[in-house]
């Protein structure tokens, strides 16, 4: 199985959202994207880890690929510091497939953080969902803007264990 990994923004160029701390989208999407694709090497699977600024780009060389699964990593912000808990986003014409995918992407973070609350699996016209031939998933895995989430984002070990829900998600959803 191909799996594209796309840790979201593009440091030093597209930083992402900013956490009031100084925390840096791009930093944490990437730390946990590369820990994703060893997981999933690990399992078996050819991953491509792909992060830049066009997203474009990121779709082309994923579809050229051919991966059979498509993951981005992010990190969720809003203006209101009391926002918080995870979302696993879809195309709004996603597959079947995708569907598949965003739930068990669900399934493992909830299983893996009980107590992050679980906002859900949504549906919209994020580009990267849209523009890749392969089921696709966009992960928000929690919200940079508050204060408590962005110390669970900076901590290697909160990185590790997303890292590896989000590798079980997608082995899951190959099942
Ligand atoms: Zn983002």
């Amino acid at each position: 199985m191909r799996v594209t990994v796309n840790p979201g923004h593009c440091p030093g160029i597209d930083p992402g959202a900013m956490g009031p701390a100084g925390l840096r989208e791009a930093d944490v999407a990437l730390a946990v994207g590369k820990l994703t694709a060893e997981y999933l090497r690990a399992a078996g699977c050819e991953v491509l880890l792909i992060q830049d600024d066009s997203l474009e780009k990121i779709c082309s060389e994923s579809n050229a690929f051919r991966a059979d699964l498509f993951v981005s990593i992010h990190c969720n912000s809003h203006t209101s510091p009391a926002a918080h808990g995870c979302e696993f986003w879809t195309a709004r014409n996603a597959s079947m497939g995708a569907y598949r995918l965003a739930s068990c992407l669900e399934k493992q973070f909830c299983a893996t953080f009980p107590k992050l609350y679980n906002r859900g699996v949504k549906t919209g016209g994020l580009y990267v969902t849209l523009h890749t031939d392969c089921p696709a998933c966009l992960v928000e895995t929690a919200f940079i803007s508050n204060p408590a989430e962005e110390r669970l984002l900076a901590d290697p070990v909160w990185q590790d264990e997303c890292a590896k829900a989000i590798a079980r998600g997608v082995t899951d959803a190959m099942q």
